[in-house]
């Protein structure tokens, strides 16, 4: 039956009201984008975290399996269902052989959702396995309780046979198909928007891939075909692997606004889980009002990202490690610049989908040190011989600078030198030079990291001190160089300006550098407080 707004009625009773609008075009033109999992150990608290997201969200599913007596908290969800009419929940009460935590026999399942939904659950949630081994009588039944049906699947190994899948839930004839895979590969998600993109006119359907690399499909689903996506209310609150928050959803990656024309851009390299560029990229598109999303592509394979690099499309790359040099022979060209560093950390696909390659990590490192003094003729150390030292090197040589390099391993410093035409220096040395600027150019002070001073108070004597590093922002090198009145430039300034050039690159805009500047220290100070409020 196609239900329309006019059936219901002003004023009506929860029972009432369901019976009349469980059809999936009256559903959809109630609920937004986004579902929010309300999962909680006892009703009270199920209640209240549903009060404070109903706030900015009214689209619920209230996990009735995370209880330990599903039953008694139905009362309060129908009082609070009553309450606030303009909020549609979703009832899931998921046992554990169909990776839920309701203990109880099908029949106990189908009898909680029975009651959810004549207590004002909209929809309520099947495991296609129960759909299967249920009789017939039991569906009509819960049917005849007057709830949208969503009939679900979920795989949390594999991305497999979709369509298979699909085809065994057709026949139920459920008002909403939701089928969930697990993201091995960042294909994956290519894999499950070809699904959605082939079934969307066939029926409703939810699709999403779980799991860190599933994030694509949590974001771009939606555009795909997929009615609508699941988030969690709240950080460490998520009910399935890689869920997202729903303020990131809307927030950080505008959810409700992406759409066929969306360029889509992202960090790749291994790990990215807790890069800063998605934050930093994704706000300077809203600033700017740049119609494109920024998204961490988790990979340590080649091949899988160019599968989506060209399937998706991406539009754009941030390339991290470890693919700064492996990436290069996939380029069409390079900036002269990528290619004598021998590394790229920007693409850019253009329209007929081949790869263009920059480096802005070597004007991050010069003109932050520009902007402070003249480089022609500095005398300058890099510690440090990896990738971002290769950067720092090849760049100030270019400008004239006398570069001379110090690292734990001798002969990579002696090999960049060569390469560079830079000279080498010895540690032994430190204490009697002065430099007009010391880089550090190692990981050492980075957080997570067990080497905290890669140098002596007495060995730093210098005019400005450039730590590289960014997390945290004070490193201990740069509370050393302040302690001797030393100015500094934190490797805060080195990663957004290289960032803020990407996106020029990427839109042709100028980058809002300010405001990228701000979120990423505000996420920097925040992650510091949460990982010091988690010690104490
Ligand atoms: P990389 O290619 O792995 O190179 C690391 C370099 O540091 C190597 O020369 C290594 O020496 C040396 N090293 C490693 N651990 C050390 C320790 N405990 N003590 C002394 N030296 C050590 O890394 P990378 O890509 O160049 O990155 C280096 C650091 O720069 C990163 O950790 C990051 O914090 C920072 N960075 C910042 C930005 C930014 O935007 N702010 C961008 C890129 C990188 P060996 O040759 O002896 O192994």
């Amino acid at each position: 039956m196609k239900a329309t707004k006019q059936d219901v009625p002003s004023v009506q009773a929860p029972q009432d009201r369901v019976a009349s609008v469980s059809s999936p075009q009256f559903i959809r033109s109630r609920i937004g984008k986004v579902c929010v999992a309300i999962a909680a150990a006892s009703p009270a608290e199920m209640i209240e975290k549903a009060e404070e997201t109903a706030r900015e969200n009214t689209f619920l599913e209230f996990r009735l399996d995370y209880l330990a007596q599903p039953l008694l908290a139905l009362p309060k969800i129908k009082q609070f269902l009553y309450e606030r009419s303009e909020v549609t929940a979703i009832a899931t009460c998921r046992r554990v052989s169909t990776g839920g935590h309701f203990k109880g026999t099908i029949a106990a399942e189908l009898e909680i959702l029975e009651k959810a939904a004549a207590a004002g659950c909209q929809l309520v949630d099947i495991e296609l396995q129960t759909a299967e081994a249920m009789k017939k009588g039991q569906l009509d039944k819960l049917r005849a309780a007057g709830p949208a049906l969503v009939i679900s699947y979920h795989d949390f190994t594999i991305t497999k046979d979709l369509d298979g899948i699909f085809e065994r839930i057709s026949p139920f004839e459920p008002e909403f198909i939701k089928i969930v895979s697990t993201a091995k590969t960042l294909a994956d998600n290519v894999t499950m928007m070809r699904f959605l993109e082939r079934t969307r006119d066939l029926a409703s359907v939810i699709g999403i891939c779980m799991g860190e690399q599933g994030v694509i499909s949590r974001v771009l689903g939606l555009r795909a075909g997929s009615v609508f996506t699941f988030a969690a209310a709240n950080a460490g609150e998520e009910t399935g692997p890689g869920q997202i928050t729903a303020r990131t959803l809307e927030e950080t990656f505008r959810i409700d606004q992406l759409d066929a024309a969306t360029k889509v851009f992202g960090v790749v390299g291994n790990p990215v889980r807790h890069s800063l560029s998605p934050v930093m990229m994704n706000t300077a598109f809203r600033r700017e009002t740049v119609n494109a999303v920024f998204l961490a592509l988790q990979t340590s394979k080649i091949g899988d990202l160019l599968t989506l690099v060209r399937e998706v499309p991406i539009n754009g790359l941030a390339v991290t490690m470890p693919f700064k040099e492996e990436i290069l022979k996939h380029l069409e060209r390079t900036d002269p610049l990528s290619e004598k560093v021998g590394a790229c950390n920007t693409v850019v696909r253009s329209q007929d989908g081949k790869l263009y390659g920059f480096n802005t990590d070597v004007a991050a490192v010069v003109r932050p040190l520009e902007r402070r003094l003249q480089l022609k003729g500095a005398k300058i150390l890099v510690m440090g011989a990896g990738g971002a030292a290769r950067a720092a090197v090849f760049g100030l040589k270019d400008k004239g600078a006398e570069v001379f390099i110090l690292n734990r391993t001798p002969e990579a410093a002696q090999k960049l030198a060569r390469q560079a035409k830079a000279k080498t220096f010895k540690r032994d040395q430190l204490a009697k030079t002065n430099f007009d600027v010391i880089i550090n150019a190692t990981p050492a002070g980075m957080h997570g990291v067990k080497t905290h001073n890669i140098l002596e108070a007495k060995e730093l004597n210098a005019r400005i001190v450039f730590d590289l590093v960014y997390n945290p922002i004070d490193t201990p090198l740069v509370r050393m160089a302040r302690e001797k009145s030393i100015p500094v430039i934190t490797g805060v300034e080195m990663f957004v300006h290289q960032g803020a050039r990407q996106f020029e690159i990427w839109t042709g805009k100028p980058a809002p550098e300010e405001e990228m500047l701000r979120v990423v220290v505000h996420a920097l100070r925040q992650r510091a407080a949460e990982e010091n409020g988690a010690k104490h």
